[in-house]
């Protein structure tokens, strides 16, 4: 394929007398797969429209190999940029092939019909995209899935150098999603430019070279996926908190929302859960308890653990450990007076070794002070003991002497909130002081 170079210099473009996008600049190179992101009504399918030569802009131009695509002829423009649009309202009674083979128009002369040869690009483009079996269906009965590789190979058969889709994926499930995908990160590797309007953060994060985020009819960001998705973008152009992470398997960021609104009528912010786990035992908890407006607190884990990791994306005061070594006798002090300003203690079924083995010794202390205690998991005791038994023996103590033992997550939140309810004299104790020593996050929570 040949290789064509897509700029836009300081589009501005209006509808009526309001302007939709403004100081729209950028250059996508041969082959680049560059994702379109931004909220609802932020300007992306006016901006696709614009390239396309749909919507003409009031100020700026649209470079394609350096001709400004609104002095080129319609057909000119349509044998280098195919367009797979949101929506295609075709009333007619088409088969598919027929609607492949209305790609093929910016290549024949007036009123010339196609040829064998525009049958055959015609159905290599649906075999690419995967619809030749959809041939003679009437394009109309087809599910909207169907309908979009369709479109997709409509657009292939232009022989296009420039795609735009807007929204490529909207209609499709996770398999032909992921096809669909992979198809048109290989065509960019054959030196397709496409610019793709993406929903997904995470699946734009996953397939686009670069990422160009639109907010207000204007860019907020444009970069790699690394440089665009930041939890600060995020906030500032969707209002909403996320983690950014780095998928094991794939290397691709994802994004996950978290602690999102939390109309909470009954505030619980009076009640203090402390709990005692780690190896990610305690990060779903962490989580569902911060939503309902519960204080947290973690203790002790090791500053390589994945709890740990979760305290500081959400904020949690937490005892550290260093990686491997068991709690020095400072680290335990401060554990038991963060278990001891707690109202509650959960011990998650985190397995217990020698490294954490004085966890238990504070859960131990906080049901003597009679904080309440609740025991965690579906994990027999015997089978999280890593030290030959003194762990086990603790456990079973502290079931004995009337830790609360439930299962699951769900249990866990009711008894909480069941506690919560009978211990309203309980709330005094967030306005002690604030430890000032522990290691991790400032307990400013306590102030
Ligand atoms: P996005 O694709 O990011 O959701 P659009 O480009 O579709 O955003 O729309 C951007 C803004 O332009 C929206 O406020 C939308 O209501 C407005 N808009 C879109 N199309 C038209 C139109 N034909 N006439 C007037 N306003 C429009």
């Amino acid at each position: 394929m040949g290789e064509v170079t897509l700029k836009i210099e300081n589009v501005e473009c209006t509808y009526g007398t309001t302007r939709i996008l403004k100081n729209i600049s950028f250059e996508i190179k041969p082959g680049d797969f560059v994702g379109l992101i931004g909220p609802n009504g932020s300007g992306k399918t006016t901006l696709l429209k614009s390239i396309s030569r749909v919507l003409k802009p009031r100020v700026g131009i649209v470079l394609l190999d350096g001709k400004d695509v609104y002095t080129l002829k319609a057909k000119e423009v349509a044998k280098k940029v195919g367009v797979v649009p949101q929506e295609t309202p075709i009333p007619f009674q088409f088969t598919a092939l027929e609607i492949v083979l209305m790609g093929r128009t910016p290549h024949l002369g007036w009123l010339e019909s196609e040829k064998e040869r525009d049958y055959e690009i015609a159905r290599t483009a649906m075999k690419i995209a995967n619809c030749l079996h959809l041939s003679d269906r009437i394009f109309a009965e087809l599910s909207g899935g169907e309908k979009q590789r369709v479109l997709i190979a409509r657009a292939l058969a232009q022989e296009p150098k420039v795609l735009l889709l807007d929204e490529p994926t909207a209609h499709l499930d996770i398999n032909y999603q992921e096809e669909i995908l992979n198809l048109l990160k290989r065509l960019s590797g054959e030196k397709l430019t496409i610019l793709a309007v993406f929903h997904d953060l995470n699946l734009a994060a996953r397939y686009c070279d670069s990422l160009i985020l639109l907010n207000q009819g204007e860019i907020e960001a444009i970069g790699t996926p690394e440089e665009v998705l930041t939890p600060e973008n995020i906030k500032r152009v969707y209002r909403i908190e996320v983690l950014v992470k780095r998928h094991p398997i794939t290397n691709s960021l994802y994004l996950i929302p978290f602690l999102t609104s939390n109309p909470q009528t009954d505030a619980c912010d009076d009640f203090t859960v402390h709990l005692v786990c780690g190896g990610g035992t305690g990060t779903p908890l962490m989580h569902s308890l911060l939503k309902q407006g519960y204080r947290v607190t973690v203790g002790a884990v090791s500053t390589l653990d994945t709890d740990y990791e979760a305290t500081t994306y959400l904020n949690v005061p937490v005892v550290t450990l260093p990686p491997f070594s068991p709690a020095s006798d400072d680290a335990h002090r401060i554990h038991l007076e963060l278990v001891g300003r707690a109202d509650a203690v959960v011990l998650t079924d985190v397995p217990i070794g020698w490294g954490n083995l004085k966890n238990l010794e504070a859960v131990e202390v906080a049901l003597r002070k009679g904080i309440p205690v609740i025991m965690v998991g579906e994990t027999p005791f015997e089978k999280r003991d890593f030290t030959g038994g003194e762990a086990l023996e603790r456990l079973i103590r502290l079931k004995d002497e009337g830790a609360i033992c439930v299962k699951s997550l769900n249990e866990v939140l009711t008894v909480i909130e069941t506690l919560r309810r009978s211990c309203r004299a309980c709330r005094g104790k967030s306005t002690q002081k604030p430890l000032s020593e522990a290691r991790g996050r400032p307990l400013e929570a306590f102030e």
